[in-house]
């Protein structure tokens, strides 16, 4: 007989009928006569009830069902009368498929902390919240691509090696073969990089925009959803060294349409996250609740489901960035001296504390600013006709800061050249990146959505550590 899917026998509630359900243990309890068993499979946040006859099983088999083993149960559907579940299986044959000891294991069925169940990332998809986040951040990942598909996006895999160090000087991971401990050497005494691998010095990419700007360029519309790596020493709660990417690129489009596809993707994620993960987001949400018992009324921050059907119910608030900074400098926390930094005028780089501000005290939603100044922006962002800003466009979320970066793109070659120059961007190694400036060029403007920001987001998690399965940090690529 085939396994049934523990979240399809729970949602059909066909009493009567025979299955066979498989799983892992995450509870059991019971008495000389009986004993009940609550199994797992990862189809959903429920456990199943198994009810076990003591005496029509060898009490050497039953004594292997532990916390943490697996089980195949082939039972009955019947109404449960317990209280916590309406249904349960009255099991006619019991295969324990491994045990676990019970000694060693180190999950037990009580709540653990956050941090423990990040010490033993390998074993906490079996826990209830990172189940939960499991199943969001798939639901996620396909609603990504949904949302793409039906606006006639192509989805462009862009490479993951690169061999052009232009993005994030200083902050990319080197991909080498050469041996460390002697390295070929040039005349002059230098890493010979003709040697190695690629015969050119190569990084993991930090971002795959410059590489879909190309296929944009004759697909119109595109997007990449790949992995990034950034090496910068970032010990903070939304930064990690491994995270994925989500980045449109549209032809013919200017900063307003880039705008605005921004926030019609975001809420489009956010509803979808509110029908199709319901239960897994209530789970969250009380887990917030509990945690928050503790603090004062004043203090406790809007239950989870509400916070998202708040930003799906508002426009986004729309400003410049320098309208912004007006507004930080007035601020109290400014004036007071209440910011890490302080907040000085034009050219001021936003940090989150400022633009957390801005969404959370001032506006009270998500915010989107745009014309920052070009002195701290990448050279493609396309220059404003006041010389000092560029149409970037930068993303402001509850909780998180900047969840989106992006722009229109300089599109005339002699302004991206000479901004290249200026910014001493090697322009032979982005040839092919100029290239696009030469043949055809069109306006178009593309962003940059953090994965795992959208995942904090949605979850309502705190660290980012907690929302990818096998996170990497500063001192940290465990498993
Ligand atoms: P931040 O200022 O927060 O470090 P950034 O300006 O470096 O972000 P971009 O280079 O614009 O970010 O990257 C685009 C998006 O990728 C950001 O809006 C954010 O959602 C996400 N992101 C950037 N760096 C990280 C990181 N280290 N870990 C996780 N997500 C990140
Ligand atoms: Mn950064």
């Amino acid at each position: 007989m085939r396994r049934t899917e523990i979240k399809a026998i729970l949602s059909q509630e066909e009493i009567g009928a025979e299955v066979v359900v498989k799983g892992w243990v995450r509870n059991y309890r019971g008495n000389n006569f009986v004993m009940f068993v609550a199994l797992n499979d990862g189809s959903s946040l429920q456990n199943l009830q198994i009810v076990i006859d003591n005496e029509k099983f060898d009490a050497q088999l039953l004594k292997k069902i532990t916390v943490g083993s697996s089980l195949s149960i082939t039972g009955i559907i019947a109404k449960s009368e317990g209280k916590g579940q309406s249904i349960e299986i009255l099991a006619s044959l019991v295969e324990v498929l491994g045990t676990a000891n019970a000694d060693e294991y180190p999950l037990q069925p009580k709540k653990h902390s956050l941090e423990f169940l990040r010490e033993i990332g390998h074993l906490r998809f079996r826990s209830n919240t990172f189940g939960a986040i499991t199943r969001i951040r798939h639901q996620m990942i396909y609603a990504i691509h949904t949302f793409f598909n039906e606006r006639g996006f192509y989805n462009i895999h862009t490479p993951i090696i690169t061999g052009s160090d232009c993005e994030g000087a200083g902050e990319m991971f080197q991909v080498t073969t050469l041996d460390l401990k002697k390295p070929p050497l040039t005349k002059e005494g230098h890493i010979d990089f003709s040697e190695d691998f690629f015969g050119k010095q190569t990084n993991l990419t930090v971002s795959g925009q410059l590489e879909v700007e190309m296929a944009c360029m004759a697909m119109s519309k595109v997007y990449t959803f790949g992995p990034t790596f950034r090496a910068e020493n970032s010990n903070t709660s939304r930064h990690l060294a491994e995270f994925w990417m989500i980045e449109p690129e549209v032809a013919f489009a200017d900063i307003y349409d880039d705008m605005d596809l921004a926030e019609e993707f975001l809420k489009y994620l956010i509803s979808y996250a509110l029908k199709h993960c319901r239960e897994d987001l209530e789970f969250l949400q009380d887990r917030l609740l509990q945690e928050e018992k503790s603090k004062p009324e004043q203090d406790r921050s809007m239950p989870l489901i509400e916070k998202l059907e708040f930003v799906l119910a508002n426009d986004f608030q729309r400003l410049t960035y320098t309208e912004a900074i007006e507004i930080l400098k007035e601020s109290k926390p400014n004036k007071k001296g209440q910011f890490k930094y302080d907040v000085k005028g034009f050219g001021t780089d936003l940090q989150s504390e400022h633009e957390r501000y801005l969404v959370e005290k001032h506006f009270k939603k998500p915010v989107i600013l745009t014309g920052y100044p070009k002195e701290i922006k990448a050279f493609y962002m396309k220059q404003n006709p006041d010389g000092k800003t560029v149409a970037a466009m930068d993303v402001l979320f509850p909780q998180i800061g900047e969840i989106i970066g992006g722009s229109e793109r300089e599109a005339d070659y002699d302004k991206l050249y000479n901004r290249m120059i200026e910014m001493n961007i090697p322009t032979e190694d982005l040839h092919w990146y100029l290239d696009s400036r030469k043949y055809g060029a069109v306006p178009h403007a593309g962003f940059g959505l953090g994965f795992e920001r959208l995942m904090l987001f949605v979850t309502g998690m705190g660290n980012i550590r907690d929302v990818i399965p096998f996170p990497r940090y500063p001192k940290s690529a465990e498993f």
